[in-house]
Parts: C-alpha cells; structure tokens; sequence
C-alpha cells in the first residue's frame, strides 16, 4: 500500500519532488481508519494540490500506543543522551540539503512568502533542532546536601508521551520548536499538524525516518481539530500536551487533558501592543511597525495590532507608516521573488478579516489605509495592508485577534496611560517599545504584561530565547533553556549514607 501513499508533485516554481500522504506511525506512511482525507488548497491560485490521510480516534489510539511501546522500548529508553543528540543533529543536516524543496511546500500550502520560508522559516527549523540537540547530554539534575548522613539527588526524567497540535502559520517552525525539545529529553511524540497545511511535515517525517530514528519516537498524523486533535487531547495514554493555536481551542484542550491531569502548555492568541513615545525615531518605529504586524500576513501569534503613538507624534506616524505600507508591501505571487505579501493562509481566515474590516467601519473607525481584498491574475485569499484609526478601546478591533494584516493606531497622552492601554487585553503574548530614553523603555518594559518585549525593534524571536505568554496568551515558555522545562520531570531521590534509627 505504500506505493500509493505518495504522490508526484510539480511546484509552481517548478520544483519536482515526491510527498508522502499516508499518516506517519512505527516509521511508517499508513492509510487511516475511516478512509477521511484532508484536501490541501494552494492560496495562491485556489487550485487543489493534492489531499492527504485524515486520521480518526482509531488512528489516534495506533499513534499514541507506538509512542508508548518506542517509550518503554530500550532502544529508545536506554539511548544516551549524546546520541539522540547526533539523531537529532544528523536531522538538520538532512532538513538543510532538502531545504529548498521544504520551503518550496511551506510556500505552495501555506501563501508565505518563498524568500521568507528560505530566509526565515526553514532557518530556524535548523538552528532549533541543532540547538535541542546540544542539549540532549547536558539535561541533569543536583545534588543536594542534607545532613552528615544524608543528602538527595535529583534526575530530570522526560515525562512521556506527548501529544503536540500545532497551527498552520509557521508549519515546520512549530513542529521544530515542539519536536526540538521533547526529543532532547527523550520523550516520544505524537503531532498533529493543522488540517489547513498538512504537507511540509509529512515530508519532513520522511527525512526522520531516513536519519533513524527509532520506529514510534515520533509519529506524525494529519487530522481535523475536532476529531484527531481532540481524540489527542483527550487520550489517556498521552501524558503531556503542548499546544499552538487560538486561545479558545487552547482553553477546549485544557479541559479534555484533565482527564488524566494531563501536563499541559499551551501557546495561544495575542494582541499585542507597539508603543511609539514622542522621542522616539520616527521612521524606524513606522518600519518595525510594519514588520511587526504584516510579516507573514499579520498571521503570527505576537503580530503587533495595537500601535499606541503619543499624541505630539500621532498624525506623523500615521502618515510615515502609511508610506512605509506603500513601499515594503510587495503584494503578489509568493513565489516570485521580491513578493513580501502574499495571500492568507486560508479562505476561511480571509473571510474572518473582511469581517473585522467590516466591524471597523460599523463601529465608527476611520479606514486609514488598505481593507480590500486585492486578488493576484485574479485569485487567491490577498488583503491589502489594513490600518484603523480613531479606534476606542471598547471596539472588537481593538480587542479581539485579527490575525491578519490589520492593525488600529490610538493615541496616548502619559507613560502611565499608555502602559494602561497597553495592559488592557485578556491577551499577553508581545509588547514593543520604541522611545530612545533608556530608563523609560525599561521602565515600561517592565510594566508590560506580556512574555516577550522588544525595545526599539519587533518580532526578534531566537531558539535561544524563551518564549510565551501572560494572562491567556498561554501557560509555559518554549525555545531556550526554559524549553526543556516543559518535556522534563524532576524525579528526586534520598539518601541514608547511615544514619541508623
Ligand atoms: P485552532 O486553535 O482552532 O487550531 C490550531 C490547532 O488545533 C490545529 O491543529 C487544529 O486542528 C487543532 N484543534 C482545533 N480544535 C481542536 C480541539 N477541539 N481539540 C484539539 N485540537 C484542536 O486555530 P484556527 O481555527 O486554525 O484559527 C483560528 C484563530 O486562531 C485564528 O484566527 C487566530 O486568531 C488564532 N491562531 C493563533 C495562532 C497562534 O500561533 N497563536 C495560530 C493559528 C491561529
């Protein structure tokens, strides 16, 4: 049945590469269960690429229990530390000589981009893996004195099974930051990509299985939020979850994981706020500005949709950042080169957007740029650059996630006011800062409700920094040490030398 898990697939940039499609469990592409396929849509044109096996509950129970038998096998249990390290750096090695043909899928699948998924995306697949990967022989415990007699020791043991469900605007990213870490470990893996951008990650399985490892360590499954990924969340035999997505499927997870007390992290929505103070340089906060919100089409968890400006520089800034939209935003096929803009994800995201443009408008903002779809030869899920002014805080624009290329521009008068404004959302994901008085953007900095906070710059993300959320914009930290905190348990244990009773 193997022969037709696959199919042959010519990009639109002309690429030529064969893909798997079968569900990847034991090191092996399988047909799923019920026979449910998912169709992956190129953005882009609208044009079917190919479809996909869907897995159902029954698939899940196969996935999880191969992730639990590689677990207790000693293949996989007795490995040292040093060489699920060499698998792990033998992976980035293999993802780097492939790169182009992964960033070729990224882009086809998801509309980012091709010069961001090879400049951004795929880089950091590498560096991240790479970076686990060194780690995976320096995750140990301490010991601990107590008495003469006695002291205890403790042992950083991976937690299991894990369950990772991740979203579909950073696909091989997010397998990357999730898979990175818990390998290091050593835990086994069951994934669940997103429905809306299945294909990178099964080529990628192919890669790890090439690199060898372990049949069951990592099973990777397609599948529909509602039954795959809830199927997931709620199996007992899965004993850690770790979640990319909406808040509100983030809180659906959390419930579904007690029913084992399941260890759960979760990386969920923002709205997060760019604060421009009247010192600050003008025309490289318009810049980061646009980068912070219509990077990869405003579909990034920490994309910055609130811009709070002071008042003195209020209408300069609106009218800088309107020129910067005018001269960065290349729209158009993401496949041509200097496109910086390329459709959404989904048509059902591009709806959503509309709708928000649509609420903007009811609620009396004022459309200050952009709002309307802008197809390419016709087609395909683009919106223009959208920005909102004379926003209330009270509007659904200026509180829910957009995600997309849409911000709102408000005015502050007071440090304090906007520090308010800005800590005035169920969100707390970002936060930048832009002003060049070093005590103020510390200050601020450290008033901010929020995981990450740039200084004059937005969306830095590096492997080597932690990464997550305030309030509901998540619980734990991904990437950096603090990664590995998330896929270890601290077994502690004591020690009478002689003490005798
Ligand atoms: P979502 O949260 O519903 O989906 C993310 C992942 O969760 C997918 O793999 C999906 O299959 C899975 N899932 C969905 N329902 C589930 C359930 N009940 N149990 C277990 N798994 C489930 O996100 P979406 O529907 O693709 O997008 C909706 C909104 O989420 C977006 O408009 C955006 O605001 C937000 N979003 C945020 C991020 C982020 O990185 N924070 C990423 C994608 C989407």
């Amino acid at each position: 049945t193997l022969a037709n898990l696959k199919v042959d697939l010519t990009a639109p940039n002309g690429k030529q590469f064969a893909l798997p499609t079968g569900l990847f469990i034991n090191n092996k592409f399988v047909k799923s269960t019920s026979g449910n396929k998912i169709t992956s849509i190129n953005p882009t044109d609208e044009r079917e690429i190919c479809s996909v096996e869907a897995a159902c509950a029954e698939d899940i129970d196969k996935a999880v229990d191969a992730a639990r038998a590689a677990f207790d096998h000693e293949t996989w249990k007795d490995m040292s530390g040093t060489e699920r390290g060499l698998l792990m750096f033998r992976l980035a090695d293999l993802i780097e000589q492939h790169k182009e043909v992964l960033a070729t899928i990224e882009t086809w699948d998801n509309g980012k981009p091709f010069a961001d998924s090879m400049s951004i995306d795929l880089p950091d697949v590498i560096n991240t893996l790479r970076y686990y990967a060194g780690y995976a022989d320096k995750i140990h415990g301490q010991t601990i004195p107590i008495s003469n007699r006695k002291f205890a020791y403790t042992l950083r043991r991976p937690l299991g099974v894990c369950a990772q469900i991740i979203p579909w605007n950073y696909p091989l990213m997010m397998a990357a930051w999730k898979l990175g870490p818990a390998l290091a470990c050593g835990n086994t893996v069951v994934l669940k990509p997103a429905e809306q951008t299945p294909l990178s990650v099964l080529y990628f399985a192919n890669l790890l299985r090439e690199v060898g490892f372990p049949s069951g360590v990592v099973n990777i499954v397609n599948g529909y939020g509602k039954e795959a990924g809830q199927a997931l969340a709620s199996h007992m035999g899965v004993d850690k979850i770790a979640f990319t997505g909406s808040t509100a499927t983030g809180k659906q997870i959390m419930k579904s994981a007690s029913i084992n007390l399941k260890n759960v992290t979760l990386e969920t929505g923002g709205k997060s706020p760019l604060l421009v103070f009247s010192d600050a340089d003008i025309e490289q906060a318009a810049v980061w500005a646009h980068i912070g919100i219509m990077s990869n089409m405003g579909q990034i968890c920490t994309a910055t949709s609130r811009i709070l400006v002071q008042e003195s520089v209020h209408d300069a800034f609106v009218e800088q950042f309107r020129q910067v939209i005018k001269s960065m935003s290349k729209i158009g096929d993401p496949f041509v080169p200097d496109t910086s803009h390329g459709p959404q994800a989904t048509k059902e995201q591009y709806d959503r957007i509309l709708s928000f443009v649509e609420s903007g408008k009811f609620e009396g903002a004022t459309l200050a740029t952009g709002g309307e779809p802008c197809p390419v030869n016709g087609k395909g899920y683009f919106i223009e650059p959208t920005v909102f002014t004379n926003v209330k805080a009270s509007m659904k624009i200026y509180r829910d996630e957009v995600f997309g290329p849409f911000c709102v521009i408000v005015p502050f008068k007071t440090e304090e006011e906007a520090i308010a404004l800005a800590n005035d959302s169920m969100y707390g994901l970002g936060a930048a800062v832009f002003s060049k008085n070093l005590e103020l953007s510390h200050r601020v900095a450290s008033h901010i409700e929020a995981g990450t906070v740039w200084i004059n710059s937005s969306q830095d993300s590096d492997f080597r920094v932690p990464f997550g959320g305030y309030k509901q914009s998540g619980i734990g930290r991904e990437l950096g040490e603090d990664g590995l905190a998330a896929y270890t348990q601290t077994k502690a244990v004591h020690v009478n030398m002689g003490t005798r009773l």
